[in-house]
């Protein structure tokens, strides 16, 4: 388990809460982030640009 508040993408901030994604043992805020942006994706969908 993971106590984790933050999403564990590099540059992403958001806040991770009961509908994160968990992916090797860590907490994502998005399906964007989750995957390190491989879909080319800029944010997240919480206003940040931790993809670019
Ligand atoms: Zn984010
Ligand atoms: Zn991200």
């Amino acid at each position: 388990m993971s106590d984790q508040t933050s999403c564990a993408c590099p540059k992403c901030t958001c806040a991770v809460s009961d509908n994160a994604i968990e992916r090797d043992g860590e907490l994502y805020c998005s399906q964007a982030c989750a995957t390190g942006h491989a879909d080319g994706s800029e944010g997240c969908g919480h206003n940040c640009s931790c993809g670019k």
